[in-house]
């Protein structure tokens, strides 16, 4: 067990620093201040770091730390902070680890007893997820899918029975599929697709994941925030199910390896796949 009284010892402090999302006016005071009497900001990328410093005047040496060269760029920090450097971590927008890089050098610090201490900012997930009007009681901040479809799928598969609302990051050009495949996976849901957040065009768009399937020309920076699942209302859409079954069969496919594979995919339990499948296909 280990104690930190951030403020009550002279260790050197690892300073985690949110940054703006896109408006910088919500940099606030005290991370301005911070960014400023540090010895050191280490950030993803130094050209991005220094438009938002130049805007602030802070005059602070700049070092680089990447998520490709995280374990080098850790133990420079680290060698930092051993000579009595105070050192505020910055990503390119928003908290510093998430969905960014960070975790292997605030779990450096931490092993060797230097203060870890953040500064309060923007997130894109927390900021869509209030607005959603999803439930943010209870939810799930999940991240980036993988970038590969079928391990995305498995990813969605994985959830579709969690009970809390999910915030995922999309990048545009993925968007389309990955709203095709909530619905595949999950069904018809609510979400609430926030894009552009605190920037001139945001825009928040809520409805269900079977309307969502009509979306285009997605641009820009987006956070999903989805409903998460409900055992007594959620309603598989099997007429979708069906057109899938069905779609494969034409593709050459037997109706017993079609049913396999489409439960797989959608994590449905085949029998019921099968039971819906065959009363479809009921003469009456
Ligand atoms: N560290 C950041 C945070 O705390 O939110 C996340 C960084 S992650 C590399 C970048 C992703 O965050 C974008 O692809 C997008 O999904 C989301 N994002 C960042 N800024 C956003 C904004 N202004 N509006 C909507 N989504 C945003």
């Amino acid at each position: 067990m280990q104690r930190q009284k951030s403020y009550l010892n002279e260790n050197p402090t690892l300073y985690l620093v949110a940054t703006p999302i896109g408006n910088l006016k919500e940099l606030s005071e005290r991370a301005i201040n911070v960014l400023k009497e540090v010895d050191y900001i280490a950030c993803e990328d130094t050209r991005d770091a220094r438009i938002l410093l130049e805007h602030f005047h802070i005059e602070t040496r700049v070092l680089a730390y990447h998520n490709f060269n995280e374990i080098n760029s850790s133990d420079g920090l680290i060698d930092l902070l051993c000579k009595g450097n105070d050192i505020a971590l910055i990503s390119d927008a928003g908290y510093p680890l998430i969905s960014d890089p960070g975790y292997l050098i605030v779990q450096k610090a931490i092993a060797m007893s230097f203060n870890v201490v953040t500064i309060s900012g923007p997130s894109a997930g927390l900021h869509a997820l209030v607005a959603s009007g999803l439930d943010a009681r209870h939810y799930l901040y999940y991240g980036f899918l993988n970038e590969r479809a079928a391990k995305a799928k498995n990813e969605l598969i994985n959830l579709k029975t969690f009970p809390y609302t999910l915030i995922f990051y999309e990048a545009p050009h993925r968007i389309k599929n990955t709203l095709k495949m909530l619905y595949e996976v999950f069904g018809d849901r609510k979400f609430c697709l926030a894009r552009e957040l605190t920037k001139i065009h945001e825009e928040y768009i809520r409805g269900t994941l079977k309307e969502a399937l009509q979306l285009d020309d997605l641009r820009g920076e987006i956070v999903l925030v989805v409903e998460g699942y409900k055992k007594d209302t959620d309603v598989v859409d099997y007429g979708q199910i069906n057109t899938q079954i069905e779609a494969l069969i034409k593709e050459g496919m037997s109706s017993k390896d079609a049913i396999k594979k489409v439960s797989k995919e959608t994590g449905l339990a085949k029998n019921d796949v099968y039971r819906h499948y065959l009363d479809s296909h009921k003469i009456c």
